[in-house]
């Protein structure tokens, strides 16, 4: 369940939501808090000061606490009348003997510490005084002018405001939110659900899309400006995996077509042939033609079929470069010794420019002359009776440069860009006979693979009728 991005989005939805919400609650709380406490005070600070000015002096210097004044307002003499209204007072003397204390409070005392009044003067505190009754007080040390006897005089009052009302409403706060908990638990699950349901939309529909992709519509892609910013990314991406995919997926078809086709021919030939020679009893020399025309044609087989297993194995990775001390120089003579019988089969002049010091470069000795004999071979195939071949071996910019030049039919400037690809025979778009150039379309294929292996890079220039030139461009310290 927790492997879906739904539900992960749903969890860290819920918790964030539900940190926010009780945090926001915890801070309402307390904010309400401060406030209810606050209204309390200032209504103590301005009860204290009311009945501070009911403290009467007289002229025989007795000292009298004026409830009468307090009297003639009605509502204060109610409230401080009336035993456990909820509203208290006590005066003291300036030496801490009780001056006078409210009707309201009865049997009940509000707690005084006289050292603490001429200490802090001035100080609010809360505290019980019966079991359910949470009291606010107030207490301040003041002074009234005597002006019968022209000095101050010091009183300590102290008034008191129930709390119970305050609490109750603190309380039901308390209630109303832990109560409203699950309820927004609730909803902020249903919201969240079809929050991330609509936003993951776009990515079911494209799952959707990718999903209807088969091996007959390797061709759709996914509209990238249809789906969502976020996505079209990954949409352009998936485009060009696809592209690739559809790529080597017709590569691969056309390497089997076109695999069948070339080693149909040799097999057909191989099939009527032995038809023919088996239909009579036939002469000795007869036979020994029939194989050697079987001969022939199997080993343009085997060679077909040797290539494709070099390109098959150059594709599957399995092809690794042991790279070791390459001598060019002596690995192009040695090529040229071989092929030397074609060329003088062909009539065709084969020269070398090659340095008096040998050139080294790290590679793949039997690949790099695999590669090596393709372009010289083909030098020599595709040329003209008479014609020439130069192969030249130079270092440049820290590249090895082989040259191959030969005077032969040149290739077509439409199929320059294509005889690298497998199969791909120029000659057959010239309508040249193929059986004068005999191939299968998939040496430079092999030379391709090999020199890119090696960081190097293939030139080819050509000419229709006057001839090829093929450059290899090897990195020496490669
Ligand atoms: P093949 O086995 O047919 O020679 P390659 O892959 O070696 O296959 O070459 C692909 C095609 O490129 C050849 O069929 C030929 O048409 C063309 N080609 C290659 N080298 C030359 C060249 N030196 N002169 C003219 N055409 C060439």
């Amino acid at each position: 369940m927790f492997r879906s991005i739904k539900s992960k989005l749903l969890i860290w939805f819920l918790f964030t939501f539900s940190l926010f919400f009780l945090f926001f609650n915890l801070y309402l709380y307390k904010e309400h808090q401060r406030a209810s406490m606050n209204t309390v005070d200032e209504l103590l600070k301005s009860k204290l000061q009311f009945v501070s000015g009911m403290i009467e002096i007289y002229r025989d210097g007795e000292i009298d606490f004026e409830l009468s004044e307090l009297q003639k307002q009605e509502q204060h003499s109610t409230i401080y009348d009336i035993p456990h209204s909820g509203h208290y007072f006590q005066i003291f003397h300036g030496d801490g003997s009780r001056l006078a204390k409210s009707n309201s409070l009865d049997e009940l005392k509000l707690p005084f510490s006289y050292e603490k009044a001429l200490e802090e003067k001035i100080y609010y505190e809360t505290s019980f005084i019966a079991p359910d009754e949470p009291v606010r007080i107030l207490t301040e040390y003041i002074t009234i002018y005597d002006r019968y006897r022209n000095k101050e005089r010091f009183f300590i009052v102290q008034i008191g405001e129930s709390l119970t009302a305050t609490y109750n409403q603190l309380k039901n706060l308390r209630l109303l939110m832990l109560y409203s908990m699950p309820i927004m638990l609730v909803l902020s699950v249903i919201g969240g659900i079809t929050i991330i349901s609509i936003s993951l939309r776009p990515l079911r529909d494209f799952s959707t899309n990718v999903g209807q992709i088969r091996e007959s519509s390797l061709h759709r892609r996914i509209e990238a400006y249809k789906v969502s910013k976020e996505l079209s990314e990954l949409a352009s991406s998936f485009n060009f995996m696809m592209e690739n995919i559809e790529k080597a997926f017709s590569q691969q078809k056309r390497f089997l077509a076109d695999a069948s086709h070339e080693l149909r021919t040799p097999t057909s030939v191989i099939k009527s042939c032995s038809e023919v020679y088996l239909r009579k009893e036939r002469t000795l020399d007869e036979y020994k033609e029939a194989l050697q025309i079987i001969l022939k044609n199997a080993g343009e087989m085997e060679q077909i079929i040797n290539k494709m297993l070099i390109l098959s194995r150059m594709e599957h990775r399995s092809f690794a470069i042991r790279k070791r001390d390459v001598a060019l120089c002596q690995t192009i003579n040695k090529i040229i010794s071989i092929v030397r019988s074609l060329a003088n089969k062909n009539t065709v002049t084969v020269e070398t420019d090659l340095p008096g010091e040998e050139v080294i470069v790290q590679g793949d000795e039997s690949a790099l002359s695999e590669a090596f004999m393709n372009v010289i071979e083909n030098s020599i195939k595709y040329n003209r009776k008479g014609g020439t071949i130069s192969v030249s071996l130079t270092v440049k910019n820290d590249e090895a440069v082989i040259v191959v030049r030969d005077t032969g039919i040149g290739i077509p400037e439409a199929s320059l860009s294509r005889i690298f690809e497998r199969f791909y025979r120029a000659e057959k778009t010239t309508g040249q006979r193929s059986e004068t150039f005999h191939g299968a379309g998939l040496g430079l294929s092999i030379v391709n693979e090999t020199i890119e292996a090696h960081k190097g890079r293939i030139d080819v220039r050509s000419e229709v009728g006057k001839g090829s030139i093929f450059t290899l461009y090897l990195p020496v310290n490669g």
